[in-house]
């Protein structure tokens, strides 16, 4: 695989009861980051998987019905918490992020898409199909704030499923294919179905020759991966299919289980958000 320069960016946190996200959880509320990737490759430039939150959610989630949204999960920011503001640490402004990679379509993961307008963005045609069916009660059901979708993203879109596929690196089986971004081999998406229609993690090969794995949504917490312990039925039924879910988490601790040079990334884990703050989440 070719390599890139891969950092994980916390933008904002929420707070709501582990149990939600854990079978046999807890009940009182925990934080849950929100994890994106900034990704430099060689010649493509910078690549963003996911958004994380922004000021943009709050505008999106000021009318009803979608206010309830906000109710459920309010997101919370430190004062440089969204990634455009975030990426001059990088040396980089907006207009240099080329491409948006976005694993799903839900409200947390693309509420900073208005602030890339040039970027090209990349996703599943089941997501974004499922995510512009119905009215504005059906998505939010479905955990999607239409608001936040551009509206010129016909003309910017290309479909994961008409990339070409290619074999994944063997350190990723029982996951055995990914579909190869921009025909290098350097950036391999892979479809982790259940948790909403359409939703997809990231492959790719740091400089350091780690390889990192973003699974967004396939599970809240490595060590949901680690006990293959998911959801309560209840929130993966609403959200997307339970069967399909629980299968892609037993994938991930099959994955994951013994020695793996893998760092795998899901997008709210507070495990891999504290290996960040001890500046490790850099490879
Ligand atoms: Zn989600």
């Amino acid at each position: 695989m070719r390599r890139c320069e891969v950092h994980i960016l916390q933008a904002g946190h929420c707070r709501h009861p582990e149990a939600a996200t854990l079978i046999r959880g807890g009940l009182g509320p925990v934080t849950f980051p929100n994890l994106t990737g900034l990704i430099l490759h060689p010649s493509e430039g910078a690549v963003l998987f996911d958004t994380g939150y922004d000021p943009a959610f709050l505008t999106a989630t000021e009318p009803f019905p979608e206010r309830l949204y906000r109710w459920l999960t309010p997101p919370r920011f430190g004062p440089e918490e969204p990634v455009r503001q975030q990426l001059s640490r990088y040396g980089l402004s907006p207009k240099d992020v080329r491409w948006v990679i976005l694993s799903h379509f839900h409200g947390d993961h693309i509420a900073g898409l208005g602030g890339f307008p040039d970027a090209r963005i990349v996703c599943a045609r089941a997501g974004l199909r499922a995510a512009t069916a119905g009215g504005p009660w059906r998505a939010l059901r479905g955990g999607v704030l239409q608001s936040l979708i551009p509206a010129d993203l016909d003309s910017r879109v290309t479909f994961f499923e008409d990339l070409p596929p290619v074999p994944l690196p063997t350190a990723c089986r029982p996951f055995a294919e990914g579909a190869d971004l921009f025909g290098d081999g350097a950036l391999l998406a892979v479809p982790l179905p259940g948790h909403c229609p359409g939703h997809w993690g990231l492959v790719a090969r740091a400089e350091t020759d780690a390889l990192h794995f973003l699974v967004a949504d396939a599970a809240w917490s490595s060590r949901a991966i680690r006990e293959n312990r998911p959801p309560p039925a209840l929130t993966t039924t609403l959200l997307g299919a339970t069967q399909p879910y629980r299968e892609t988490l037993q994938r991930l601790h099959e994955m994951t289980r013994g020695a793996s040079e893998l760092i795998v990334t899901p997008a709210h884990c507070a495990e891999r958000a504290a290996d960040l703050a001890q500046g490790q989440a850099t490879e």
